[in-house]
């Protein structure tokens, strides 16, 4: 019994590790010229970045963390995180609702005075209930956050009006603020809010990309490369997987790359599936890498909603994770910019990007242009999934086929769900424990 496993990220390599611990014969099929998806990263003149926006380990679930952590033992840094969010110039803690102390005293009020009321008028039973995102802020946070934050930062990063998002995902994800933090906050003591995140670990060396290196060891002699997958076929009780030069036949197959390249490599796919697939929404992501001589401010990343600051939507600065990550007497950043596929940042030179980002740097008094020893760009097709308001009734008629064919979809592209790499891991652990593969 062979098992094809469909794209190496993160996903693809869990589960052949613990498909091959339960002594299973797989392969892993991945399109790119090394394993780990959004997890690899680049070490280039003496700097580590992470290649699909800054990563970091942190998780809710204590056996998944665990996991992660076994695999990064001995090359693991802890870090308090240190998050801001740039606002009017200033440094404003993350969460914001947690940060309100740090807003000029207007905003300050405006926050909190409608926070509150929102608050009453909610018991009061006044405010219909939500229908989309949008109207989840308001109503979660009142206008005063929203406005100042919650709506530009994340119409920032979606690059999709929140109006039009759905708000079934949002629970357990955005937090939502207790009151008494939200007023401590504004009254100036200190509250942490997101806490499962305030500690987070991050691999000394070698970026995130340590961490399914780690992962995939056992599985090194059965990943193959290379193998851009654009036919599945099944005959018989076998599958034939190609990349138009060679095909590998196998029992069963399981994907881990995004739903978009399944159902392009299938045969026969009915129109309605097809549809729905395409009209999944998902941003792709450009990655700015900067190196400087010199330090950087004490934040782990820092969130940029004010679009008159540039295309840049967050920060992050990996030195601050682990000094191992930029020469001595340097530092790193980088600057993540989500957007469409195709659009203008699509068509932007990596020349281009660099400007962009050098010139937003400079404007947040980050960086002089003397003070930069290296730049690079890298651009990931697939980065976030976007919850738009059809989302849940496309994904069930893609999902729906592919159960019917027999694939099972795990991982973040596959399942089609924002899922970070705690999430994945869990999928696949709970897949390989419901025995639905054998
Ligand atoms: C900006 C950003 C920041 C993030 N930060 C964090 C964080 O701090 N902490 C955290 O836990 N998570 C974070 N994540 C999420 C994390 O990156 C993902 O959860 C995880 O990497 C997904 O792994 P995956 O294997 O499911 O998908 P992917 O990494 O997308 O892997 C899919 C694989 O399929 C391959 N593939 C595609 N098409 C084909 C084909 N035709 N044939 C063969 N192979 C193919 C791809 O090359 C890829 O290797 C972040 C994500 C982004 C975008």
């Amino acid at each position: 019994m062979t098992t094809a496993i469909l794209g190496g990220g993160l996903s693809g390599l869990t589960l052949a590790r613990l498909l091959h611990e339960q002594g299973e014969d797989v392969i892993v099929l991945e399109a790119e010229p090394a394993s780990g998806g959004l997890c690899r990263s680049k070490t280039d003149q003496g700097f580590t970045f992470d290649r699909g926006g800054s990563h970091i380990i942190f998780s809710r679930d204590a056996e998944v963390l665990a996991f992660m952590r076994r695999m990064i033992a001995g090359n693991e840094q802890t870090n308090d995180r240190h998050t801001k969010i740039f606002y009017k110039q200033r440094y404003v803690k993350y969460p914001f609702e947690n940060g309100l102390s740090d807003l000029p005293p207007e905003d300050r009020f405006f926050c909190i005075s409608e926070f509150v009321k929102t608050l009453i008028a909610v018991e009061k039973g006044e405010l219909p209930l939500p229908s989309n995102f949008r109207e989840w802020i308001y109503h979660t946070f009142g206008k005063g956050i929203a406005e100042c934050y919650m709506v530009p930062y994340n119409e920032k990063i979606w690059k999709f009006p929140t109006a039009l998002m759905s708000l079934h995902w949002v629970d357990g994800r955005i937090p939502r603020p207790p009151v008494d933090d939200v007023i401590k906050s504004a009254i100036g003591i200190e509250t942490e809010g997101y806490t499962h995140q305030s500690v987070f670990s991050y691999p000394l060396d070698g970026g995130i990309e340590a961490l399914v290196h780690a992962i995939a060891h056992p599985i090194e002699p059965v990943t193959r490369t290379g193998f851009v997958i654009t036919s599945i076929m099944k005959k018989g009780h076998q599958w034939l997987i190609s990349d138009g030069l060679e095909t590998i036949n196998a029992d069963r197959c399981i994907c881990t790359m995004p739903i978009q390249h399944l159902i392009a490599a299938l045969e026969n796919v009915p129109e309605a599936v097809v549809t729905a697939c395409n009209s999944l929404t998902y941003n792709a992501l450009v990655c700015v890498n900067i190196g400087i001589r010199g330090t950087v401010p004490d934040i782990s990343w820092l969130y940029i909603p004010d679009p008159s600051l540039g295309k840049t939507n967050r920060i992050s600065f990996p030195s601050s994770y682990s000094r191992h990550v930029a020469p001595d007497g340097c530092s790193a950043i980088l600057a993540e910019i989500t957007h469409q596929p195709g659009d203008d940042v699509a068509q932007m030179t990596d020349a281009a990007l660099i400007e962009e980002v050098t010139a937003t740097l400079e404007t947040m008094q980050i960086l002089t242009r003397d003070q930069i020893v290296y730049s690079s760009v890298e651009r990931q097709p697939f980065a976030y999934v976007v919850y738009d308001l059809d989302y849940q009734k496309n994904i069930a008629i893609v999902k729906k086929y592919c159960e019917a064919l027999g694939i099972p979809l795990v991982g973040r592209f596959a399942q089609f769900e924002y899922l970070n790499m705690d999430g994945c891991i869990r999928s696949v652990m709970d897949f390989v424990s419901s025995g639905t593969h054998r």
